[in-house]
């Protein structure tokens, strides 16, 4: 076998361990279709039912109707007035100064690591953070990083330590290197928060610049789901939020919101920006009448957090166990890999989707199912989704 050969069995072997996923063909709303059946949908990130609310429809049909489909490169001719609109709006939601807006958060936490951060400066960042911030942190090519323990602040002040010994040697371009420290503001595991006023704190003291990935805490936390920044009052004290728009807005692509002067940086410095597309009419529509809705009325995010409460209530009262979160994110531990993989097969057939969460995903020993409701929930699915739970919870012996 020549090397080629040897790649293509190598994948092979890799590919058939994988489970193909389910196929959709219903629209993402609190039920999925799935080979013709119907499933409570509890595993989406689509908090607030935006993906097939109707005004976002109606929105879409407009713009596509008066617009057409494609931009193009914004620094080129692809800078549509929707986009503008879109950042301000995305700006003014989340009490900074200026939005940019990309075709992803992952493209987003590119952006916002790699376009500040060179070789010789220095990253400090929360060992549970997401695979975006990682690969942003790698395409940076950063030397010097710093891992801090999960939420430590005890452990980012020690880290931040040695940091500061690096930033006091100048760099070849005889400017002293950045510290930057970065954090998911929700942890999508386990549904726990960044202590961010903490971070804010160590960061003034050492001279470090924040960033926080807001992916699971925009149209969650905060007043009228403004994020995780206005849930601690924090505006303007963190330098970079990046957000997503394609967990709670239910669409597609990626922000960063910051001062003015760093977010044209951005605009004119990230690769991700100037050698990407942008985001398409449909998209910008909708997520800009998502924001609209928001902007408008809490009542979206207080039925998100209604039924939160519920699930979580109802799910103590069996004897669940549902961990340390503090967001619509319902851990339900099992500990076990293979009990978690059977009880989430189980849940299915009873006509519940909810994925199991195993090792690599979290901690071995740590499995469970990830419970996320959503506003387009009623208390009649979540009492079907908890019936279930109980009944393959006796099932299995998870509950006596
Ligand atoms: C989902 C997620 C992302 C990626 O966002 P996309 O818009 O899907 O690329 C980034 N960071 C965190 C914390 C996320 O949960």
């Amino acid at each position: 076998m020549n090397s080629k050969d040897v790649f293509y069995k190598e994948i092979s072997k890799i590919v058939a361990t994988r489970k193909t996923p389910y196929v959709i063909e219903s629209g993402e709303g609190a039920y999925l279709t799935i080979n013709g059946k119907q499933k409570l949908n509890l595993c989406s990130s689509h908090y607030l039912g935006l993906a097939t609310d109707k005004r976002l429809k109606k929105a879409v049909i407009k713009a596509v109707e008066k617009y057409g489909i494609g931009t193009g490169y914004r620094t080129l001719a692809g800078t549509h007035v929707l986009h503008i609109e879109l950042e301000k709006h995305l700006a003014q939601f989340k009490g900074a100064e200026a939005a940019i807006v990309l075709t992803g958060g992952y493209m987003a936490n590119c952006a916002a690591i790699q376009t500040i951060i060179g070789k010789e400066d220095v990253v400090v960042s929360d060992s549970l953070n997401h695979a975006s911030i990682i690969d942003a942190i790698r395409v940076s090519q950063v030397q010097n990083k710093f891992i801090y323990k999960h939420r430590d602040t005890k452990d980012l002040e020690k880290q931040l330590k040695e940091a500061a010994k690096i930033a006091k040697t100048k760099k070849s371009d005889g400017n002293y290197p950045s510290i930057l420290i970065v954090t998911d503001g929700v942890f999508s595991m386990d549904g726990d928060l960044a202590p961010l006023p903490e971070m804010v704190a160590l960061a003034k003291k050492y001279g470090a610049l924040t960033m926080v990935d807001d992916a699971h805490g925009e149209g969650v936390l905060g007043r009228g789901g403004r994020g995780i920044v206005d849930h601690f009052n924090l505006h303007g004290q963190v330098d970079i939020e990046v957000g997503t728009l394609s967990k709670a807005f239910s669409v597609i692509g990626g922000f960063i919101t910051g001062k003015k002067v760093l977010i044209d940086f951005y605009k004119q410095k990230a690769r991700q920006f100037m050698f990407s597309n942008a985001l398409t009419i449909p998209d910008t529509a909708a997520v800009l009448e998502g924001v609209k809705i928001l902007e408008k009325s809490d009542a979206l995010v207080r039925k998100l957090w209604d039924n939160t409460n519920y699930i979580k209530e109802q799910f103590g009262r069996l004897g669940f166990d549902t961990g340390n979160s503090e967001t619509p994110i319902t851990p339900v531990m099992l500990h076990d890999e293979e009990l978690a993989k059977q009880f989430s097969l189980k849940l299915f057939e009873k006509g519940v989707f909810a994925t199991p969460i195993v090792f690599p995903m979290v901690a071995k020993g740590a499995a469970r199912i990830r419970v996320i409701p959503s506003a387009s929930h009623s208390k009649k699915d979540l009492d079907f989704a908890v019936n279930m739970f109980k009944d393959v919870g006796c099932e299995l012996g998870v509950l006596k």
